[in-house]
């Protein structure tokens, strides 16, 4: 049964014996810096690899299929490069995505895949300082509306409407069963903190039991839930919506 729509970071066994392992992979984005050797490890893997080499909706990387035998030697690399332990990364981190955006995409209208990691540093500041790091939160920044990353379904999403301007998304679903709603336009990138400080120590101090971000932002007011497609652009409460058309026909007031 599927209870998310994420991945399972690290190493599940199946029951023919095989193991399989997913990696995080940030942006999606397969290349070497001098701190993470990510392109080395994973090509001298691939050359004594037998089994798969799988990419996940969620720009990840599992590597699959990997026999009893063949395990120690694929963990002697993984350990070699630096690139065994997904869970270093704090959980926001783990469920972002972004798409390629500039330079890649000529319908960007402002960076994505290379602004994101900078921007969740940021933000993992506000969560390490309210005991959210283990906590899952799905993010999701694209360079135009055309919302190839699926920011609209996120929790947390962000949309390039200029050079260094975003609309600011809330209160989608985690699992992927709600659209987000339009919380903010066209905010200043370095005024995404600021604006999502006090939300994100509130979610901290007043969430319910298992309460998801996107459903405390709905339930603490900060934006109204998108209950069918045609609502997405509709950030008043439907009781309210009602009485406003019934102002606009002239019907008297419930
Ligand atoms: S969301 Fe826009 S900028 Fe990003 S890849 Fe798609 S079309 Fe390009």
């Amino acid at each position: 049964m599927f209870e998310g729509n994420g991945d399972r970071f690290g190493w599940v066994d199946d029951p023919n014996g095989n193991s399989h392992l997913t990696i995080f992979v940030q942006g999606g984005r397969v290349l070497d810096t001098p701190s993470y050797p990510l392109l080395s490890g994973l090509r001298e893997i691939a050359k004594v690899h037998d089994g798969d080499m799988r990419l996940t909706a969620n720009q990840n990387l599992i590597i699959a299929n990997v026999s009893p035998a063949q395990r120690p030697v694929i963990t002697g690399l993984l350990d070699k490069y630096g690139i065994s332990d997904s869970h270093r990364h704090s959980a926001l981190r783990l469920n972002a995505l972004s798409c390629v955006a500039l330079p890649t995409c000529g319908l960007a209208l402002a960076e994505a895949e290379r602004y994101l990691p900078s921007l969740l540093t940021e933000l993992e500041e506000l969560i390490e300082h309210n005991g959210l790091r283990h906590d899952a939160i799905t993010l999701r920044m694209t360079g135009c509306p055309n919302g190839c990353a699926r920011p609209f379904l996120a929790e947390i999403g962000f949309v390039g409407r200029a050079p260094g301007r975003y609309n600011v998304y809330l209160g989608g679903g985690f699992a992927g069963q709600r659209l987000a709603k339009l919380y903010r336009d066209s905010v200043p990138a370095d005024a995404i903190k600021p604006l999502l400080a006090p939300i994100i120590a509130r979610y901290a101090q007043e969430r319910n039991d298992g309460e998801r971000f996107g459903d405390f932002c709905i339930r603490a007011g900060y934006v109204v839930a998108t209950v069918q497609g045609a609502d997405f652009h509709q950030n008043i409460h439907p009781d309210a919506c009602a009485k406003t058309s019934n102002i606009e026909s002239g019907k008297a007031l419930p």
